[in-house]
């Protein structure tokens, strides 16, 4: 059976209750929508973190409360941000960002492959030294990097990185498709991009707003894994918010099974991604 991979991206930095109430903030909203977007198919949640006032985060004690809370219900995989704390204030520092990493040891961490105009807005900061020290760590906690793409020279660092040996293969990738500043969510940009990895890579994608059907239907078709989630889409469709991130990955799971695939469990999903 040709299984596929959902990973949902609860909460980002950016958006609050009052772009969309369902937004999880708390640890133990985050917990709940981790399990019931596991139930509904994901086999691994990518999560940030937001303090007692609602700003994105790296706080170690809020991310190990989290996934104590996860780990109680079930055994998907946690991916870890590695960006948490970056608002219009800026980024946090680089080791603020490393932090939860040496403390936590989580399967899977994000790895934001290079600089950007995050929105037309802030500056996206992944200064070289910080990407060879957080591909440095991964290695040493045995966590391994999701390579999150959001513009077609950033999957050119990467090669960069691999050949350096910051990164080690078979390397996991995500293609954010359609962040402003990045690239446009476009599917014959998604059919390029994919068909410049390295041999052995396995991938991911996800479009943000009007672009996420779109990607998500030919990520699949060209043999990818798909991300959903709050994060990328506070909307279930045009003018409809989403009712939860269980009610995206619903929806994906759907699509998939529609289209002969099956949504992969936590554990098939570690056997597709080498994780140990
Ligand atoms: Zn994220």
């Amino acid at each position: 059976m040709d299984k596929r991979i959902i990973s949902a991206a609860l909460t980002g930095n950016w958006g609050d209750k009052s772009k969309n109430p369902a937004l999880p903030m708390t640890p133990e909203e985050i917990a709940d929508s981790a399990y019931e977007a596991y139930q509904a198919g994901a086999a691994m949640v990518h999560i940030h973190m937001r303090d007692e006032e609602g700003h994105p985060t790296m706080r170690v004690d809020l991310f190990e409360k989290t996934i104590r809370l996860i780990q109680e219900k079930c055994d998907v995989i946690i991916n870890m941000t590695s960006s948490g704390g970056h608002s219009l204030d800026g980024m946090a520092p680089d080791e603020t960002r490393m932090l939860p990493f040496k403390k936590l040891k989580p399967e899977m961490g994000s790895y934001d492959c290079g600089t950007m105009n995050w929105l037309h807005q802030t500056i996206f900061e992944n200064n070289p030294q910080f990407l060879e020290n957080l591909g440095h760590l991964y290695q040493d906690v045995g966590t391994k990097p999701e390579i999150e793409i959001f513009d077609i020279g950033m999957l050119d660092t990467a090669k960069y990185y691999i050949k350096k040996g910051v990164l080690k293969p078979p390397c996991h990738f995500q293609f954010i498709m359609g962040a402003p500043g990045g690239m446009a969510g476009t599917v014959s940009n998604l059919a390029y991009i994919q068909s410049q990895l390295p041999e052995g890579s396995t991938w991911s994608a996800s479009g943000l707003s009007k672009n996420h059907i779109p990607i998500m239907l030919a990520a699949l078709a060209l043999g990818g894994h798909v991300r959903v989630g709050l994060e990328d889409n506070l909307y279930y469709a045009h003018g409809i918010l989403a009712d939860s991130n269980a009610q995206l990955v619903a929806r994906a799971a759907d699509v998939i099974r529609s289209a002969g695939m099956e949504p992969a469990t936590p554990e098939e999903a570690r056997e597709i991604l080498s994780l140990k």
